[in-house]
């Protein structure tokens, strides 16, 4: 017998697969999607593969065996194998890198797997419990002794290293007790205790019976659930009916850590069932989550993206929570996006998928209405639970009043929350002190010098730093350009409400949530758990208070500055910042207090603004739709975005102009190809970066000449191409 090996091979954007000979002591055990160590090139060299493939042909002539089974436990399953193979031709990648793509990084193909498999020691012991209760009364030489003893007729089997080791040796010597070694499990929700499922309301039913009744077809459900209507346990009770019927689940959310309270949520239902696969485990506890799956000992997954690739045999739903969330899409090579790999896993396995969100994308969201997807709505808050009164607040107006921060109308409706021991959340989508540091004589804004973009200044580290690179300096006294004049900070930045705040209400508790206060692992769950403890009064942050957080004292929420997010020049910044501004609103008033949401801006008179005022997802839809049929933009177009990227500006110019020329002369002319333009940000991390977009309806040979148009730049030293099929920004 025969193995065909894919390895990682010289040139990291060629895949091969190498032949070997199983030896006959593997030809048992050895399947395909195993991982396995073989020799390579001369000498005694070896590297890791998978073994894709394999046959009984005999005509290779001179082969090398497989040394050895990298882990017999990791299989890559057929399903996962032919998931690859799609990867790989939707993405345009290597099909080695899919497969890296889809493991943990305890699993890839360098890492030496065994290595994770963390035992533990226990003490039991053989004697009648009659003998070991006669022993703590006669024998037993002291307290520690008896408390052993005591605890292994309690318990059966207990943790060698919680005792005195001194008593143990002596118990053990007498031949009492003895100890074993266990492979365990990290992470262990064994005995967490386990809540019982809320009864559904009448919505939630209809929802639930509707998805319940066709779960042995591959339908793709949106269920669009206004904000605080419920949709969690909608899923809780769904993955219930699909694991009491012996199968598994999926479920995807978009930032673990954000999203913690569902997490705990799951842990609390399902308790041990649950595994959760996201990037801020330790290789280890991914390494085990990842395993538990595999054998079968968890029917719930619980992760981020990339846990869309979980190996999950017989499984029987797929959950996809806020589906609009960015986070869904991987943004390096495979640039996939985890709804297009769970609609293939749904079509795969004949099983729903269900796309939940208040504010789902505009592309879900015409798919539902044209019927591709099966549309479900909760239109309701639970209980009687009413939506905040919305208000918007001119800020041109309150500039006049010297207010540049804080409008009359928000520090009146914070004192009258906080009189009443309710909470406040406020949103300022700019983290640092202020927005902008420039020079007061000839007004140069201080810019990073690896990348297109200006710097912030972090008061609380007194330096200007760089949010694309990391770069960082401090504070110059002087303007770097004309020497003279002094350097001004112009703007607000979440340091600089937070000073605010506590000037203005000297009494109140503030708490800042942002990416410099929540860099340390586990500050991010402290930060909402303190909150909802209500250890504080007020939380401001980035767009990471936006999400998912269930907190029923808050009855105030303030966007600073609803223009940040409108300013964007991309298509999509209507619909995001009515996702943006709508997600934050519904974090207000969730357990039935009156509640109010206070958006300060400069353009009253946006539609978008106006819409939110009126809380009308639908109408937003419409506008934006009617503006992208007419600009030919998705869902009645397709797009790929082609970057052209090199440290030269030159060659990085050339090369777009070369690449759009390519395209021009290959593509269909029913295509539209915009560009070379400056990408976004033209400058990151001194990589000079042109942009080619390509709009589309039909064109079957489009994967074709992209594929062949990536080929021509494997080589290359000085450019280098990023193809993004489906690109979340342009
Ligand atoms: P969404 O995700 O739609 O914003 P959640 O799932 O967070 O809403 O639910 C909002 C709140 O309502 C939660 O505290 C949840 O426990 C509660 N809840 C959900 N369904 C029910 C129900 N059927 N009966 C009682 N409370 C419920
Ligand atoms: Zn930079």
């Amino acid at each position: 017998m025969y193995a065909k090996v894919l390895i990682e091979y010289k040139v990291k954007s060629l895949d091969r697969t190498f032949t070997y000979i199983i030896p006959p002591k593997l030809e048992n055990i050895l399947q395909k999607g195993m991982k396995v160590t073989v020799p390579f090139g001369n000498g005694d060299k070896t590297i890791n593969g998978f073994v894709v493939d394999i046959t009984n042909e005999d005509n290779f002539g001179n082969l090398k065996s497989i040394i050895s089974i990298e882990d017999e436990n990791l299989v890559l399953n057929e399903e996962l194998l032919k998931l690859g193979e799609y990867v790989r031709d939707t993405y345009l990648c290597t099909l080695i890198s899919a497969y890296q793509t889809m493991l943990p990084s305890s699993l890839k193909i360098k890492t030496i797997t065994s290595s994770y498999k963390k035992y533990e020691t226990y003490l039991i012991s053989e004697m009648q419990e009659s003998f070991l209760e006669d022993y703590i009364l006669n024998e037993a030489k002291n307290d520690m002794q008896k408390e052993i003893i005591q605890c292994i007729i309690k318990d059966k089997k207990i943790l060698k290293n919680k005792f005195n080791q001194s008593s143990v040796k002596t118990l053990i010597k007498k031949g009492i007790i003895k100890e074993y070694k266990e492979e365990v499990y990290r992470i262990n929700r064994e005995n967490q205790k386990k809540d019982n499922l809320l009864k559904l309301n009448e919505y939630q039913q209809k929802a639930y019976d509707e998805i319940i009744n066709n779960l042995n077809k591959s339908n793709t459900y949106l269920l669009h659930g206004i904000t605080g209507s419920g949709k969690t346990e909608v899923y809780m009770h769904l993955i219930e009916k699909v694991r009491s019927e012996g199968k598994t689940a999926i479920m995807l959310v978009p930032e673990i850590t954000l999203t913690a309270q569902i997490v705990n949520n799951f842990y609390d239902r399902f308790g041990s069932d649950v595994a959760i696969l996201h990037s801020a485990l330790s290789n280890g506890e991914k390494y085990d989550e990842y395993l538990k799956i595999l054998r079968g000992d968890a029917h719930i997954i619980v992760g981020t993206r990339s846990a869309i690739f979980a190996p999950s045999k017989n499984l029987g739903i797929i959950i996809i929570d806020e589906e609009h969330s960015e986070s869904y899409k991987q943004d390096n090579t495979p640039r996939y996006n985890a709804i297009d790999i769970a609609k293939w896993r749904s079509n795969y396995n004949s099983i729903p998928l269900v796309l939940g969100s208040a504010t789902p994308t505009y592309e879900t969201y015409a798919r539902a209405l044209k019927g591709v997807y099966n549309l479900l709505t909760l239109p309701k808050r639970i209980g009687d639970a009413n939506l905040p009164t919305v208000e918007v607040v001119d800020m041109s107006l309150e500039m006049k009043k010297r207010n540049t921060v804080l409008s009359d109308r928000l520090k009146e409706l914070i004192l009258e929350k906080l009189a009443k021991n309710e909470q406040i959340i406020l949103l300022l989508n700019r983290r640092g002190y202020g927005t902008l540091v420039t020079c007061d004589n000839c007004g140069n804004a201080i810019k990073c010098p690896n990348c297109d973009i200006t710097l912030t200044y972090h008061k609380t580290s007194n330096n200007l730093r760089c949010h694309y690179c990391g770069y960082n300096c401090k504070k110059p006294e002087k303007c770097p350009e004309c020497k003279e004049g002094n350097v001004r900070d112009l703007g607000t930045g979440t340091e600089k409400l937070e000073e605010e705040l506590n000037k203005l209400f000297p009494s109140a508790k503030v708490v800042r949530m942002d990416a410099d206060t929540t860099s340390k692992k586990g500050s991010h769950e402290k930060i909402i758990r303190d909150f909802k403890e209500e250890k504080y009064d007020i939380l401001l942050g980035t767009q990471m208070i936006s999400k998912g957080l269930d907190f029923p004292k808050v009855s105030l929420v303030g966007v600073i500055s609803a223009d940040s997010s409108l300013n964007i020049p991309d298509f999509r910044s209507g619909e995001r910042t009515f996702s943006l501004l709508s997600q934050v609103s519904g974090r207000a008033g969730r357990s039935g207090i009156e509640s109010n949401v206070v958006i300060q801006t400069f353009n009253p008179d946006n539609f978008t603004i106006m819409m939110i005022k009126q809380g009308t997802f639908l109408k937003n839809y419409q506008y934006e739709m009617a503006i992208r049929k007419k600009l030919k933009y998705p869902p009645y177009y397709f797009l790929v975005g082609i970057k052209i990227c090199s440290k030269e500006y030159e060659d990085a110019s050339k090369e777009a102009s070369k690449v759009y020329n390519y395209l021009k002369s290959n593509l269909s002319n029913e295509d539209i190809i915009l560009g070379p333009t400056t990408a976004g940000i033209f400058k990151i991390k001194s990589i000079y970066r042109f942009q080619i977009v390509i709009k589309y309806r039909f064109d079957d040979n489009l994967n074709n000449v992209l594929k062949e148009l990536d080929e021509m730049y494997i080589d290359n030293k000085s450019v280098y191409l990023e193809i993004d099929i489906n690109p979340y920004y342009i």
